[in-house]
C-alpha cells in the first residue's frame, strides 16, 4: 500500500491569532501527534508545504488587495475584527495555499488519488479577508487545475460548518468550477450566505449548490442532503477533480456552531465524499483546518479516517464525547431537512436534468 500524503510542517504552528482567540495553531501538531498514537502515522508520507509566491495567490486575488495584507503584515492591523494578520499567520496561511497547489501537482502527475492539507481558507475573497482568513487556498487550487492545467471540470465540496462565501464568490461566474457547500443555515450562523436561491450567475448559473442544513441537523439529515443532492449532480458534472474543504465545526460540540455531527457522522460524511470523488473524478484533495474547542483534533480524526476508508476505531482515542445540547427533535428535523432540499432540487432543476 502506498502511504497517504499529507503536507504538513511545524510552522504551520505559526497559524495562530493569540490566546483570546478561537483559532490557535497548536491543533497541527496536535493531530500529528494523535495519527501516531492511533498508530496511522506510518501509514502517511508528510511532505514539507511549500510557501505560495504572489504569483499563485494572484490565481484568486487582485494586486491591490495582495499589497494591502503585505502591507498589514509590515505594520500589523486587522482585515477584519477577528482576523488580524501578523507575520506567523501570515507566512503560515501561504503554506497552506502552497501545500494545495503541491498536492494538486501530485494527484495529476503521480499515481497517488487522494492527498492532504491542513487548509480550507473559503472566507477571503478575490479582493477582501475575513473569517480568519488571508488567502484563498481552496480558490488557488481550483485555479491551478483550470488555468494552469487546463481543466474544464472541477468540483468543490465544501463540508466545513460554515458556507465559504469566499470560494462562492470567486467561481460564482465560473461554470468550469462546481462549488457545492452543505453548511448551517446562514439565518444563523456567519457568514450569513448560502441559501437555496443562491446558484452562480451568467455562465456560471447553476454551477453554484447551496445546503444550508437546519441548527442541530446530525447524521441521518446530513445523510440524505448528500445522498439526495451532492450525489446526483456530481455523476451528472463527472468532475476531472474533486476538493474537499472539511474540518471539525459540523460537530455537535464545537464553540462556534449549532449542528448535531457526531463522531461516526463525521466518518460518515468524509467517506461518502471519498466514494463520490473516487467514482467521479478518481481524485480527491482533501483540506481539514476548522474546528473550535478541545475536539477539533478528534473530529480530524474521524474524517481522515473517512476519507481514506480506514478500519480504526478513532473513538477510543477521543475523550468521552459530551453531552448534547439540542432544541430540536428528529421530526422537526427531518420535517425542516425535507423542506429546504425540496426548495432546493426546485432550484437546481433548471440546469440539472437528475433534478
Ligand atoms: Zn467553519
Amino acid at each position: 500500500m502506498t502511504q497517504i500524503p499529507v503536507y504538513y510542517s511545524d510552522r504551520l504552528g505559526s497559524f495562530d491569532f493569540g490566546p483570546e482567540h478561537p483559532f490557535r495553531g497548536s491543533r497541527f501538531k496536535k493531530f500529528i501527534k494523535l495519527l501516531d498514537k492511533a498508530e496511522i502515522l506510518h501509514k502517511c508520507n508528510l511532505i514539507s508545504p511549500i510557501q505560495a509566491i504572489d504569483d499563485d495567490l494572484l490565481l484568486a486575488h487582485n494586486l491591490d488587495y495582495l499589497n494591502l495584507v503585505a502591507k498589514l503584515r509590515e505594520t500589523g492591523g486587522w482585515l477584519t475584527m477577528d482576523t488580524p494578520v501578523t507575520a506567523g499567520s501570515n507566512d503560515a496561511q501561504r503554506l497552506v495555499s502552497g501545500s494545495g497547489l503541491q498536492a494538486c501537482k501530485l494527484l495529476l502527475d503521480g499515481n497517488e488519488k487522494i492527498a492532504h492539507t491542513f487548509g480550507g481558507l473559503h472566507h477571503a475573497g478575490a479582493d477582501y479577508g475575513e473569517g480568519f482568513c488571508h488567502y484563498n487556498d481552496v480558490a488557488i487550487a481550483a485555479k491551478s487545475l483550470t488555468e494552469r492545467r487546463g481543466l474544464e471540470r472541477v468540483m468543490i465540496v465544501d463540508t466545513d460548518a460554515h458556507q465559504g462565501n469566499g470560494t462562492m464568490d470567486i467561481f460564482y461566474h465560473d461554470p468550469q468550477v462546481l462549488f457545492i457547500s452543505i453548511h448551517q443555515d446562514p439565518h444563523t450562523l456567519y457568514p450569513g450566505k448560502g441559501f437555496v436561491w443562491e446558484t452562480g450567475s451568467d455562465e456560471g448559473e447553476g454551477f453554484t449548490v447551496n445546503i444550508p442544513m437546519p441548527p442541530f441537523s446530525g447524521n441521518k439529515q446530513y445523510a440524505r442532503a448528500i445522498n439526495e443532492i451532492i450525489n446526483p449532480i456530481a455523476r451528472e458534472f463527472k468532475p476531472q477533480f474533486c476538493i474537499r474543504n472539511g474540518g471539525s465545526d459540523p460537530f455537535y460540540a464545537d464553540e462556534l456552531t449549532m449542528l448535531g455531527l457526531d463522531y461516526d457522522g463525521l466518518y460518515m460524511v468524509s467517506n461518502m465524499v471519498r466514494e463520490i470523488a473516487m467514482e467521479t473524478s478518481g481524485n480527491l484533495l482533501d483540506m481539514m483546518l476548522s474546528g473550535y474547542g478541545d475536539l477539533v483534533i478528534y473530529g480530524w480524526l474521524a474524517q481522515f479516517c473517512g476519507v481514506n476508508n480506514l478500519d480504526v476505531n478513532y473513538k477510543s482515542f477521543s475523550p468521552p464525547p459530551p453531552h448534547r445540547h439540542s432544541s430540536s427533535s428528529e421530526n422537526t428535523l427531518d420535517r425542516a431537512t425535507e423542506s429546504m432540499l425540496t426548495a432546493l432540487k426546485r432550484e437546481l432543476g433548471q440546469y440539472w436534468t437528475c433534478f
